[in-house]
C-alpha cells in the first residue's frame, strides 16, 4: 500500500501513538489503514453417504481437488458465503450445516471457517472454476491430490468425526510449511508436492 485511498497522498509506515504495531498512515488527512486477516468460509456437502468435490478449473492448485471454498464477500456471513461458494463451484444448492472446522493460518493471514452441508438435490455440474465435480465416498477421495493443506486437515477432521459418530467442532493453528517446499501465492496456501 504506497498511496492513501481516502485522499490519494503518499503514505508512510509507521507505529502511531497509542498503538504497539506499524500500519499504513496518511500523514496528509491522518487516516490509519489497518489491514486484517482474510476470512475464507467454506462446506463439505453431504448427499447420503458422500460429500462433493471439485477439480479446479483455476490457479492456484489447477488440476487438484477441493470441497467447495472461497474468499468471504464483504455483507455477507459466513453461511451466505458458503452456499454461494458452493453454487459457484459446482451449481449445487446446498443447505449450509454448522460450523465444524476454524483453521488459522497467520503465516499467510487467513482464517478458514470451513461448516457440514448437505446438498438439496444430486443436481451439480462442472463450472468456469471446476473441471470436474463428483459425489465422492471416503475411500475415493484423491488424498494424494487435495489442494491446501487447509482442506486436507478438514476433510481428515470431517472423517474422523464421522468414524466416532459426532459432530465435532474443532480450531486448529497451521504453522508454515517448511520453507524449502512451501509455495504461496499470498492470498492462498498450497499443498505441499
Ligand atoms: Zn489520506
Amino acid at each position: 500500500m504506497k498511496f492513501c485511498s481516502n485522499c490519494g497522498q503518499p503514505l508512510v509506515h509507521k507505529v502511531t501513538d497509542g498503538d504497539h504495531l506499524p500500519r499504513h498512515f496518511c500523514p496528509a488527512c491522518g487516516t490509519v489503514h489497518y489491514q486484517n486477516p482474510k476470512i475464507i468460509v467454506g462446506c463439505i456437502p453431504e448427499w447420503e453417504d458422500r460429500i462433493l468435490m471439485c477439480r479446479r478449473a483455476i490457479e492456484p492448485g489447477l488440476g487438484s481437488w477441493t470441497f467447495p471454498a472461497g474468499f468471504l464477500e464483504l455483507n455477507e456471513t459466513i453461511r451466505e458465503g458458503s452456499a454461494r461458494e458452493t453454487l459457484e463451484e459446482t451449481q449445487a444448492e446446498v443447505e449450509v450445516g454448522e460450523l465444524f472446522v476454524v483453521i488459522n493460518v497467520p503465516h499467510v493471514r487467513q482464517v478458514n471457517m470451513i461448516h457440514r452441508g448437505r446438498l438439496k438435490a444430486p443436481r451439480f455440474e462442472p463450472t468456469r472454476e471446476s473441471s470436474e465435480v463428483v459425489l465422492m465416498r471416503e475411500d475415493e477421495i484423491p488424498w494424494d491430490q487435495i489442494v491446501f493443506r487447509t482442506v486436507l486437515q478438514s476433510l481428515k477432521l470431517f472423517y474422523a468425526d464421522r468414524a466416532a459418530g459426532r459432530a465435532g467442532f474443532h480450531t486448529i493453528d497451521l504453522p508454515p510449511p517448511p520453507r524449502s517446499v512451501s509455495r504461496t501465492d499470498g492470498n492462498a496456501e498450497l499443498q505441499l508436492p
